[in-house]
């Protein structure tokens, strides 16, 4: 077996049964997301839309593609036809773009919102006030091209364990509150994406149920 079929049994051996795992391939050739493809796993995770687009070509079609990384309007058009989660919406206007481009490729595309509950600038996201904004106001319930099937966060990048549990916390909070609020009788919205290679174990045990690993799959990475 290769190392990257090992370091996966290993990693979906201790997962619990309703925790998926999006295993995180940027910057990595397509022939080592194939040594994962054929130890039986089908979702992968990018960060840049060129690159997810030529691995989609690529590789397998029955691949699940997810878009994790932050993401430009203006290149949404590339991904619409294919991608099967986005994890990264940070904005209305950005869902928007989603929706026309669903529409135009007669598809509903499924979106996490991607929530700020780290205490560092550079971090992505939306904070809750801005979260509320999107779900109280009238323009999303005229987005039939879009599907919102949950919450997405990152950790601070901290040696700090309690620090890290203490965001997830939050986001599952937020994620309840949000499901009890405006979900709670629709199936669809029940995705909480928490927790990378070196902090998943806290975020399921913070009630994470999905994982997006990398390093700790295919190895280290010599950039972002
Ligand atoms: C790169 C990345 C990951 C995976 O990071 P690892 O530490 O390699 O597991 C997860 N989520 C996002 C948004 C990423 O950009």
């Amino acid at each position: 077996m290769s190392t990257v079929s090992q370091n996966l049994t290993e990693l979906k051996k201790q997962l619990p049964a309703n925790v998926t795992l999006v295993a995180v391939s940027k910057t990595k050739p397509a022939e080592q997301i194939m040594e994962a493809y054929q130890s039986g796993h089908r979702i992968f995770g990018e960060n840049k839309v060129q690159e997810m687009t030529k691995k989609y070509e690529q590789l397998p079609k029955d691949i699940q593609w997810h878009m994790i990384g932050h993401l430009q309007r203006n290149k949404v058009k590339y991904i619409a036809p294919y991608v099967s989660l986005i994890h990264s919406v940070d904005s209305l206007r950005l869902l928007q773009t989603i929706n026309k481009e669903g529409a135009k490729n007669n598809r509903v595309i499924p979106c996490l919102l991607q929530i700020h509950i780290a205490k560092e600038e550079t971090k992505f996201g939306l904070n809750e006030t801005e979260l509320f904004e999107i779900l109280d106001g009238d323009e999303i319930k005229n987005l039939n091209h879009i599907t919102i099937n949950g919450l997405m966060g990152m950790a601070t990048f901290t040696e700090d364990k309690e620090k890290i549990r203490s965001e997830f916390k939050t986001l599952k909070n937020l994620f309840d509150t949000v499901k009890n609020r405006y979900f709670s009788d629709n199936s669809t919205f029940s995705v909480l994406s928490m927790g990378m290679s070196g902090d998943y174990q806290i975020a399921i045990e913070e009630g994470s149920n999905m994982i997006r690993v990398g390093s700790a799959i295919f190895g280290e990475r010599r950039y972002q």
